[in-house]
């Protein structure tokens, strides 16, 4: 397969636009949703894998560039996997992740007053896909598993990195230095599977 010089980042979140960014190799050009003055498409699929497939088409055909999308969030198995795939609407229309935090924890009492004494399971999903100009398509899941945090902790990150504790470990994603998290998490998980297609 011919390599890619041109790509665009399709993504408006900022976070992982940065995270995805620094897990490219530098030979190739890299563009930004804000390049274009993109809004996101409707996210109307039911899982990860539809949505990233959905933005990456999307971002593509306005572009008429390469693109490589994203979608991803946090599985909590008490409250039966939610947010999931509504991870960035639990944040509301303005994407606040005070106030997604907030609802994890508001759930999680709803779901068990207790639920502080006990390791509450949950896991980071991405979903990347590739969109290429002859309109092939190629996608990769990564997961990493943990549980949530008694409190949010930490300053660095985004989005619900302030209560996820990676399994057998003792600080947050936020608490960790975000070289440190790239290594490790569920996107650079799923790009080490699909990065011999870039
Ligand atoms: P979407 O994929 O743009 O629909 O949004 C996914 C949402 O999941 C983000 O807005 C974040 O809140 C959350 N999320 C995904 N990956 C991470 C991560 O690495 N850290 C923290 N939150 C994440």
């Amino acid at each position: 397969m011919k390599k890619i010089s041109d790509l665009l980042i399709g993504t408006n979140n900022k976070g992982k636009y940065r995270e995805i960014k620094d897990l490219l190799p530098k030979s190739i050009k890299t563009y930004s949703t804000a390049n274009f003055k993109l809004k996101s498409p409707l996210e109307n699929g039911s899982t990860f894998m539809e949505n990233s497939i959905i933005k990456s088409k999307y971002f593509s055909k306005k572009t008429k560039l390469v693109c490589l999308a994203d979608d991803s969030g946090l599985e909590i198995d008490l409250l039966n996997k939610n947010p999931g795939i509504y991870s960035a609407r639990w944040g509301g229309k303005k994407g606040d992740f005070n106030k997604a935090i907030k609802r994890v924890y508001r759930e999680l009492f709803k779901a068990d007053k207790k639920w502080q004494q006990k390791k509450i399971k949950a896991r980071f999903v991405c979903a990347l896909s590739i969109f290429y100009l002859d309109k092939k398509i190629v996608s990769a899941i990564g997961k990493v598993e943990g549980y949530i945090s008694n409190e949010p902790k930490g300053n660095n990150g985004f989005g619900y990195d302030p209560i996820f504790i990676q399994k057998n470990k003792k600080k947050t994603f936020s608490e960790m230095a975000s070289a440190q998290k790239y290594k490790i998490d569920h996107r650079s998980i799923a790009f080490k599977k699909i990065k011999k297609f870039l």
